[in-house]
């Protein structure tokens, strides 16, 4: 299939390509044409297509009721009301989406053979979605908190899905921790509320989170809104080529619009008082036509480089030096089209790490490795098996959605009588050689490894004396002593011992920041060593 209009699945339910063309939706027609003592006007039914006659009352016995069971009208209405929920994101549960497209500016078939990439002035469509990580749905937008940059490529080899955030790096590098990590970021099971302790006990046990703790901390913890903040793929992915090469990779997508923050104070202002801002800022943005773009970036990094960098170069804690692998242009991200409906077109939108296309494939990053997984199957639970056939997450630009997966709930499209067991003489899907990826070593015994011998502070202490000037190091800070003073002495003096392994300035700061807010700690007389 090459286009919207072709796709199996969207044409029955797609109101926007049933305007593009003019036509009212099938469903429509059909209801007006049966429905004939009711003229022309559009006939309100009950889901199973039957007419409602009176929509303003139930069914009662005489006007004071009680109402009868036999009353379909409302017990289709209110059955169905009762199931509106889906089970919330576990994580990014508050978000907003935007459809769009790719169009590649720079030729980088040297280094991936994905067809996305094959030509300047390409286009791909394109739906993303950026979130807050830990509130529920109903949460503010402007909380400090990582956001989610999720990016669906519709391409004609399939749905690729880049899940990134806004910043280049994260938490931990080990997706065992993830459960607990994402705990400490929501609420205390016995009081229901957000606690200090739980969060700055689990960095402070943690140092390897000291990295995005910074950036977290620092002017970029709460973006102005989804058009001022870049996105990063964040891991380390793996491109071939044609010629079946590879190098590494890490992809970056910079905001046009430029990056922009909200201070403490104003971000708690409108917390209360705008707390959908960042949902408004950018439908609003696509409404007046001023459509956001992002310069698409990636960086590369051969076998031979990766085996003698400094760091490992798999650990999402770490970023890739600008100055030693350059950002190589790609192309642009525009944003040009607004969800027509916010269920169907975002709440259902699911994007999974695992979803790549020939070309693009994952590295050992075992955080990528853990997503792979994760994925997929919470969107299993939350949306179904057959999440992948709904409209917006179908891959309507591949050549075919055909495979031998059938039935589980809700199969829209079941393939029809087609074969469902492979291999078979009946002209079932066959397969595509030319998708296989080059074979790759792996060595090492296995074990449980906790790398406590990898530098979890270098890139830090560079993130504070070199990128930071000396206002944006005064507010990381004041935004750090912000939290931890409310958290217990002892994880707090835990804290600023790991942050003195930064920059012994930085935690003698955030002794005096504290000091001057009544918390007195002696973290600093003892040794810097957990
Ligand atoms: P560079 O000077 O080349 O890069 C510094 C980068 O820091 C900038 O390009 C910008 O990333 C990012 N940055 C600037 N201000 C902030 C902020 N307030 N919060 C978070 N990030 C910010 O040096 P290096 O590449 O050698 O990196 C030095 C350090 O900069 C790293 O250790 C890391 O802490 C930090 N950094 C680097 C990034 C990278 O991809 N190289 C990205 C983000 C942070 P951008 O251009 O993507 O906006």
């Amino acid at each position: 299939m090459s286009s919207d209009k072709e796709c199996p699945v969207r044409r029955g339910f797609s109101l926007a390509f049933w305007r593009k063309k003019k036509k009212p939706p099938p469903t429509q027609t059909k209801i007006t044409d049966r429905v004939t003592d009711c003229g022309e006007a559009s006939v309100l039914l009950t889901a199973n297509g039957a007419p409602v006659a009176e929509k303003k009352a139930s069914l009662t016995v005489g006007p004071r009721g009680p109402i009868l069971l036999q009353d379909f009208v409302y017990l289709d209405e209110m059955s169905h009301f009762n199931r509106e929920r889906i089970p919330e994101r576990v994580v990014h549960a508050k978000g907003a989406g935007a459809f769009g497209y790719f169009e590649v500016t720079h030729d980088i078939s040297k280094y991936s053979k994905a067809k996305v990439f094959s030509s300047i002035g390409k286009r791909t469509p394109i739906a993303i979605r950026c979130s807050t990580v830990g509130g529920e749905s109903g949460s503010a937008d402007t909380v400090r908190d990582p956001r989610g940059f999720a990016v669906k490529f519709y391409t004609e080899e399939g749905i690729w899905d880049l899940v990134g955030n806004n910043t280049p790096i994260f938490f931990i590098k080990d997706p065992l921790f993830f459960p607990s990590f994402i705990h400490t970021q929501k609420r205390n099971p016995a009081t229901h509320l957000k606690d200090a302790d739980m969060f700055w006990d689990f960095i402070s046990l943690r140092p390897e989170t000291t990295h995005q703790v910074m950036f977290l901390f620092g002017d970029r913890g709460i973006p102005d809104g989804y058009r001022h903040m870049n996105g990063y793929g964040s891991h380390t992915f793996k491109l071939v080529n044609s010629k079946n090469e590879i190098v590494y990779c890490k992809f970056h997508y910079k905001t046009n619009q430029g990056i922009k923050n909200l201070l403490a104070e104003k971000a708690g202002e409108l917390s209360a008082s705008d707390p959908d801002y960042s949902i408004r800022d950018l439908y609003n943005a696509i409404a007046k036509g001023q459509n956001p773009s992002y310069t698409f970036y990636i960086q590369v990094m051969t076998v031979e480089q990766a085996k003698t960098l400094k760091w490992n170069p798999f650990d999402l804690t770490k970023i890739w030096p600008h100055k030693e692998y350059p950002l190589i242009p790609v192309g642009k991200l525009v944003l040009d089209r607004n969800p027509e409906n916010y269920f169907a077109d975002v709440e259902q939108l699911a994007f999974d790490p695992a979803h790549m296309v020939p070309g693009i494939e994952p590295s050992p990053d075992k955080m990528l490795q853990g997503r792979l997984f994760a994925y997929g199957d919470t969107h299993r639970h939350r949306l179904g098996p057959n999440h992948l056939q709904l409209p917006v997450n179908c891959p309507y630009k591949a050549i075919s959605t055909m495979h031998y997966q059938r039935d589980g709930h809700m199969p829209i499209h079941n393939h029809g009588g087609a074969p469902n067991y492979f291999p078979n003489s009946f002209s079932g899907p066959k397969e595509c050689p030319a998708a296989r990826s080059p074979s790759f070593p792996v060595s090492g015994d296995v074990d449980r490894y906790d790398p406590q011998d990898e530098d979890d502070f270098g890139q830090a202490t560079i993130f504070w004396k070199k990128v930071l000037d000396e206002p944006a190091r005064e507010r990381l800070v004041q935004n750090m002593v912000g939290s931890l003073r409310n958290a217990s002495t002892f994880i707090v003096e835990r804290a600023v011992r790991n942050f003195a392994r930064v920059d012994v300035e930085l935690a003698q700061r955030l002794t005096d920041g504290l000091r001057k807010s009544g918390i007195h700690i002696n973290a600093l007389g003892k040794s810097a060593n957990l």
